[in-house]
């Protein structure tokens, strides 16, 4: 098929898609999970290509225009002169190649990850255990287990990120759907939209109890 070929395929995919990460960026606006156009979504076509949104965009406002077609090397297919993907688009890239069931990548800078891993400067992994809420994670049926969340120091060189983090997740024994990175944001993936978005809040909530906890004065 050719490029532009492609492209057309995806057009009304595009619109739709546009439609709901748009939604999902305006929920997280108001959170304030994104601030100074911070964030960025991906959403796998098929097997080789996903939609990944481009670099600096007010993602609240998102049109279709504000999504690009690119492949898991990060090639944009049939892109606008002066389009790019977000620079943090080479770890979405990431973990779709490492896992073809992956299906969505949202990533955010929401504060209770930033906070987390700023008050556990030491912390390589965040172990949540015992809450009801670890079933929103797929795979999850009991909440007496615990769940650990990698975390990854920050770098600008996203080659050498990605690199740590497929380092992390083969390492990692049990079910994950999310990294931190370390005074930076939270990486979370899933089979599709919707299960990404359910693991983000899931883990935001428990972040946000634990941090309370640690305010508190109980150890965690
Ligand atoms: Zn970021």
């Amino acid at each position: 098929m050719t490029t532009s070929a492609l492209a057309g395929q995806h057009n009304v995919r595009f619109e739709q898609l546009a439609e709901e990460l748009g939604a999902i960026a305006r929920l997280f606006g108001s959170r304030g999970w994104t601030p100074a156009t911070s964030s960025n979504f991906s959403v796998r076509l098929d097997g080789d290509h996903c939609a990944v949104t481009i670099s600096g965009r007010d993602k609240t406002r998102l049109t279709a225009d504000d999504l690009l077609l690119v492949n898991l090397t990060g090639e944009p297919i049939n892109a606008p002169p002066g389009a790019r993907p977000s620079a943090e688009a080479g770890l979405h890239l990431a973990l779709y190649r490492r896992d073809p069931d992956i299906g969505a990548v949202l990533h955010t800078h929401a504060p209770n990850s930033v906070l987390t891993t700023r008050a556990r400067p030491d912390a390589r992994t965040i172990r949540l255990q015992g809450y009801e809420l670890l079933k929103a994670f797929a795979g999850v049926t009991r909440h007496d287990i615990a769940l650990d969340i990698p975390v990854i120091d920050n770098s600008q060189d996203i080659d050498a990120l990605a690199a740590a983090a497929d380092e992390r997740l083969d390492a990692q024994d049990g079910i994950c759907w999310t990294y931190l990175i370390r005074d930076h944001g939270v990486y979370a993936w899933g089979p599709d939209l919707a299960s990404t978005l359910r693991h983000l809040e899931a883990l935001d909530y428990l972040l946000g109890i634990e941090l309370e906890l640690a305010r508190l004065g109980h150890r965690t």
